[in-house]
């Protein structure tokens, strides 16, 4: 199966990241745990420390799927809206939330590129390993911006390209070999976890990524790289 989406349509590209979401839902916080040691855990542990949630703010995580960084956010006494495209993510993230007694979060299916949201609503706006599966990225940020406050922020975590010598070859060669066979071990599917890593590889560099950011019209851009960027917090402000 090919999932090289350059020469395909824009719906098509949507309606396949579909099927993966789909197909992954119900193994998906497995898979994270297997493919990354837990290391997603302390990735998002961090990445929600720097939004830094506070009682009483609206937040949008955008393409929240089963619910990790909103559970987060929502500890801070945050108001949370989990907002995602494919409604078999959101159900297995409903289900989590009901069994950790986590009540008070909003449940949402909405594209990141045509949001329901009004204007200048949300305080901060999150996304985790979500805008590389957006079809259109510019547009999925300029709706961020859109409905973002002025002083509203921006955070977004990516998996980016590490700069580290050396690691990036080992990157790719686990992502390669060892991930498909763990799709296929853990969930039955390694076509889906192939169209995982191939999106990673296609998107855009750490400063490339930065600059569409800012062009979407965030000020103050900045990235934090971490393992020398194989995954990086992009950030930006709304003035
Ligand atoms: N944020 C969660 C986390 O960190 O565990 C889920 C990340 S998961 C890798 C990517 C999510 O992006 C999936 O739930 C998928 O349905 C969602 N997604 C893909 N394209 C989207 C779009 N255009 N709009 C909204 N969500 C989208």
């Amino acid at each position: 199966v090919s999932f090289g989406y350059e020469d395909i349509p824009a719906q098509e590209k949507t309606a396949r990241v579909g099927g993966v979401f789909t197909n992954v839902a119900a193994k998906y916080d497995l898979m994270n745990d297997a493919m990354s040691g837990g290391m997603h855990r302390l990735w998002k542990d961090r990445f929600v420390r720097r939004v830094k949630p506070r009682e009483g703010e609206q937040i949008l995580d955008m393409a929240g799927g089963t619910g990790d960084i909103a559970f987060r956010l929502a500890e801070s006494g945050a108001a949370v809206t989990v907002a995602d495209i494919n409604p078999a993510m959101l159900e297995v993230g409903m289900e989590r939330a009901a069994k950790r007694g986590i009540d008070g979060l909003v449940w949402t299916e909405a594209n990141a590129e045509t949001l329901q949201f009004p204007d200048r609503f949300f305080d901060a706006y999150t996304i985790a390993f979500g805008i590389r599966n957006v079809t259109d990225i510019p547009k999925a940020l300029r709706e961020a911006h859109r409905t973002l406050r002025r002083g509203g922020r921006f955070y977004c975590l990516e998996f980016s390209t590490t700069l580290w010598p050396g690691f990036g070859d080992i990157y790719d060669a686990y992502s390669h070999k060892v991930v498909p066979k763990l799709g296929q071990l853990l969930a039955g599917d390694p076509d889906s976890y192939r169209y995982l890593i191939e999106s990673i590889r296609r998107f855009p560099d750490m400063e490339t990524f930065k600059g569409m950011i800012a062009e979407a019209g965030f000020v103050q851009t900045k990235v934090e790289p971490m393992l020398g960027g194989l995954v990086a917090i992009h950030s930006g402000w709304k003035i």
